[in-house]
């Protein structure tokens, strides 16, 4: 059973090189005055006329915090270069998001995109379908975890890493971003997913992160993206966050498992498959 699947499933499309031109062909962006406000390095868009003008302001001061206190001065630096900068564009219901998923997903995967999703990203472009959303802390994990995505794009660096990393490393800042406005709210939602995976590891039926898919939409009894946040997580903490962002850094040049293997002394792969979660996650940080 997959509790809280449709708040926390996260589907990223990896459909570079086309960027700009799938950029331009998304709903409300073609004609018409478009209306975006400029957060730091993220420019906030309304997809479509439902999206108030006090929600795109919200909106962006929430990407703005997310992108100057939680982004590693590597990612940092990384989206402040101008050809480089995220775009959040909103969407106030149905018909709008299903038009910016049509754009990035095959027709077979768009039933369980609308249903499964909580926004995606595609390049530097973040899409988010706010009606789906009821409780603020929520919108503000995704918005954090997409925004990372896009980070570790604008840097270069998210197509180079095992799935588990780069949505390990988003639910991380999910998660941080979440406990910063409703720590009760965060502890909950760890708390709930804990139990599946705890119960897993319990049955034998947990797998090494390594094999988790690159889209989280497959029957597990847990949610594995959760699994990857955990394993990220331990990262993290073994090593510090100085750590981990010289790892990112070096992900260009070394490729993932050598940069990894530069700062921790094994790859990423040995830890992928050695890695087993243990230990109640009381605080993300
Ligand atoms: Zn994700």
């Amino acid at each position: 059973m997959r509790v809280w699947l449709a708040l926390t499933a996260c589907t990223m499309v990896w459909v570079s090189g086309a960027l700009s031109s799938w950029s331009e062909a998304l709903p409300g962006v073609l004609g018409g005055a478009v209306r975006s406000v400029q957060a730091g390095p993220v420019t906030v868009q309304a997809g479509d006329n439902g999206v108030s003008t006090d929600t795109l302001r919200r909106i962006a001061e929430s990407a703005q915090s997310i992108s100057a206190v939680l982004l590693p001065p590597g990612l940092g630096a990384a989206v402040r270069v101008p050809s480089a900068r995220p775009r959040l564009v909103l969407y106030s219901d149905p018909k709008g998001y299903a038009a910016a998923a049509q754009v990035a997903f095959p027709r077979s995967e768009l039933t369980t995109v609308m249903s499964q999703t909580a926004g995606f990203t595609d390049g530097l472009t973040v899409v988010i379908p706010l009606y789906k959303y009821t409780d603020p802390s929520y919108l503000t994990n995704t918005l954090a975890h997409e925004l990372t995505h896009a980070a570790l794009n604008a840097a270069g660096i998210g197509p180079r890493l095992p799935a588990w990393v780069n949505e390990g490393y988003a639910w991380y800042n999910g998660l941080a971003a979440q406990s910063r406005v409703n720590p009760a709210s965060a502890a909950k939602l760890q708390s709930e997913l804990w139990h599946e995976v705890s119960t897993a590891v319990a049955d034998g039926a947990f797998q090494p992160v390594a094999a988790n898919p690159d889209a989280s939409l497959t029957a597990r009894e847990y949610n594995v993206e959760f699994a990857d946040f955990l394993a990220v997580r331990d990262v993290i903490r073994a090593g510090g966050m100085a750590r981990f962002d010289r790892f990112l850094a070096g992900v260009p040049q070394l490729g993932a498992n050598g940069s990894f293997q530069r700062e921790y002394g094994e790859t990423l792969e040995q830890f992928a498959e050695r890695w087993q979660p243990a230990g109640r996650p009381a605080e993300t940080g």
